[in-house]
């Protein structure tokens, strides 16, 4: 039988940052598990790959705000390439739900997510692609942009084995071990490996993985979305636009590859699977291109595909040990933010699961026990949140 200190099922972009930080930390005895017969093939392989600090929720905006400088400066050794094309992210919209977003966007100043705000002849000047009518104005946050996700992805990967972890690839957890509440071990597909902590980072599967554990489900639920990349009709020239999301009609679009990726921002509820596309979503998606940027419209559909964003019912990720099944580590939830919020998250798990705290984030906004206690819980998570933030904004120039 094989031993490890770490076992964590799954090679996404969760279990890889984990598994870097862990080795970093001098945890070197890891070992990566992976059901498919490459990394990254779920979830973290259909991306969008956008770094987008802004958001109404704080808990992902502080992470992805801590992520910032590790994707500008990345160790040195990580990747041959830039992690950032940093060309901003464009959120334009009209209405209420415009104006109360640069509202937000001027708070979130305060934190250091830096932003600028444009005029409707500004926004359509720099982005041709838009139609004035359609925009009250454009907030272009300016340091977000394009990630290279397969070189954070294999950034992670390499400097943990570099380190010493071990990636095992076709070996499902199909068993967890389980002796007086606390792991032992796995089965897997390739054999079996004893172990002292187990590393839920399987993504879409983290609840059916937690049974294999006994341990309690969490609210936790993937969602489907889509993207399309089209090849626009007319020879309009695509610049070096940044992602542009339009709030007012829930979609956005970037250029890529010569051409343009959409997505209608969909969020379908759904059992954990090889999402596959849905006709009407990529309908949707080619329609508000066409309705809403006839400039750009599409001509033919070059490549589509699904993911599924696996979201908590408080919208924050789940990090840390089991309450009820000790060595039972969770490392989940990361909905559409697992990307831009790797290097913070991976960080803070490996802290959390080595020395059983950490300094660098609240832990309790998300520790999985925080469901734990039943409709109780939920004033509670609510109160914690907003204690949180209002106490951030109160300390200037916080990252
Ligand atoms: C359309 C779309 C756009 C997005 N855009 C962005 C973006 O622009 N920026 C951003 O930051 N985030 C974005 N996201 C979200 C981001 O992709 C996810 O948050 C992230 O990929 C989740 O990573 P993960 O490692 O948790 O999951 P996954 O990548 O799905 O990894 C989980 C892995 O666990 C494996 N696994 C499961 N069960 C087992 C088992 N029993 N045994 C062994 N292995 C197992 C799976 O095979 C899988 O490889 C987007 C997501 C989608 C779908």
């Amino acid at each position: 039988m094989k031993c490890a200190d770490v076992v964590i099922i799954g090679a996404g972009i969760a279990g890889a940052s984990m598994a870097y930080f862990l080795v970093q930390r001098g945890c070197k005895d890891v070992m990566i598990v992976e059901k498919e017969d490459s990394p990254g093939y779920h979830t973290s392989g259909r991306s969008a790959a956008v770094l987008s600090q802004l958001d109404v929720d704080e808990v992902f905006m502080k992470l992805s705000l801590m992520s910032v400088p590790f994707f500008y400066s990345p160790p040195s050794g990580f990747a041959d390439v830039p992690l950032i094309h940093p060309n901003g992210i464009l959120v334009v919209g009209q209405g209420a739900s415009f104006k109360l977003l640069c509202g937000l966007a001027r708070l979130a100043g305060r934190l250091g997510i830096a932003s600028q705000e444009w005029s409707p002849e500004e926004t359509v000047g720099r982005l041709p692609a838009l139609e004035k009518r359609f925009v009250d104005g454009g907030l272009f946050i300016t340091k977000d942009g394009a990630l290279d996700v397969h070189a954070l992805l294999w950034g992670f990967l390499n400097g943990a084995k570099k380190g010493g972890a071990r990636l095992e690839l076709n070996a499902e957890v199909t068993d967890i071990h389980v002796e007086d509440h606390r792991v032992r071990g796995v089965t897997t597909r390739a054999g079996e490996i004893a172990c002292r902590w187990i590393v839920n980072a399987a993504g879409a599967w983290a609840n059916p993985t937690a049974l294999l554990a006994g341990a309690r489900p969490l609210p936790l639920t993937p969602c489907r979305r889509h993207i399309i990349v089209t090849r626009p009709r007319e020879d309009f020239p695509i610049g070096d636009w940044p992602l542009t999301m339009d709030t007012s009609r829930h979609f956005y679009f970037r250029p890529e590859s010569g051409g343009i990726l959409a997505s209608p921002m969909d969020q379908e509820p759904m059992e954990p699977c090889d999402a596959k596309t849905d006709e009407i979503q990529v309908a949707r998606a080619a329609d508000f291109l066409t309705r809403f940027t006839p400039k750009i419209a599409p001509k033919t559909i070059i490549n589509q595909w699904a993911g599924l964003r696996t979201i908590a019912a408080d919208n924050a990720p789940v990090i840390g040990e089991d309450p009820e099944v000790k060595g039972f580590f969770w490392c989940a939830g990361q909905a559409g933010h697992g990307m831009e919020t790797s290097p913070a998250l991976g960080e803070i798990a490996a802290h959390l699961l080595l020395e059983g705290y950490t300094s660098r984030f609240p832990e309790a906004l998300i520790a999985p026990g925080r469901f734990h206690r039943g409709r109780l819980a939920w004033p509670a998570i609510v109160a914690r949140r907003a204690a949180s933030f209002l106490g951030w904004l109160a300390r200037p120039n916080r990252p």
